[in-house]
């Protein structure tokens, strides 16, 4: 299984949506293995979105993504890192499809509800990035093999 992060960003968090967030991977059967609020800062927010800095728009992403504590989740499945970015939607919200997370809570390019790890590479490196190795925890839920198909779980 791979595991994937996902950051509720503070525009959620203002407007309540963490426990709505949060349900629709539970929901899906995926396995939340890790789940914290935190402060993000500006050095770590310029690691994370480096590919950004130089873009005009980075100073206000720097602001929104520091307005409040944000929810970060490590989010454990079967090809968790491709399930949740389907499950996000595109990066400007009002073209994102109904039935994805952008698509049902949000209209903006830039206030887009949550962040989701692009590739599983990158799923590493910004796990390592808000997370402990010991905040997230390896637990298989009892309900597992209702979830998946013995053979599948070997992926
Ligand atoms: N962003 C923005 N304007 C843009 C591109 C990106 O405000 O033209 C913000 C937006 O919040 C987005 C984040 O920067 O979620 C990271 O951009 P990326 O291209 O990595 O999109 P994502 O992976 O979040 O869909
Ligand atoms: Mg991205």
């Amino acid at each position: 299984m791979e595991t994937t992060l996902v950051i509720i960003k503070p525009s959620s968090v203002q407007r309540g949506l963490i426990g709505l967030i949060t349900n629709r991977f539970e929901q899906k059967g995926l396995i939340i293995t890790g789940m914290k609020m935190m402060q993000l800062t500006e050095p770590l927010l310029k690691e994370h979105y480096a590919h950004l800095v130089d873009r005009p728009f980075f100073p206000i992403l720097l602001r929104s993504m520091m307005a409040t504590p944000v929810i970060v989740l490590a989010i454990k499945g079967v090809d968790a890192v491709a399930v949740v970015r389907g499950m996000t939607g595109v990066t400007k919200a009002r073209n994102a499809a109904p039935g994805t997370i952008r698509g049902d809570f949000g209209m903006s390019g830039q206030e887009n509800i949550v962040h989701a790890s692009d590739s599983p590479e990158n799923a590493v490196v910004e796990l390592a990035r808000f997370f402990k190795p010991e905040e997230i925890f390896e637990y298989m839920p009892l309900v597992t093999p209702a979830l998946y198909e013995p053979d599948e779980l070997k992926l």
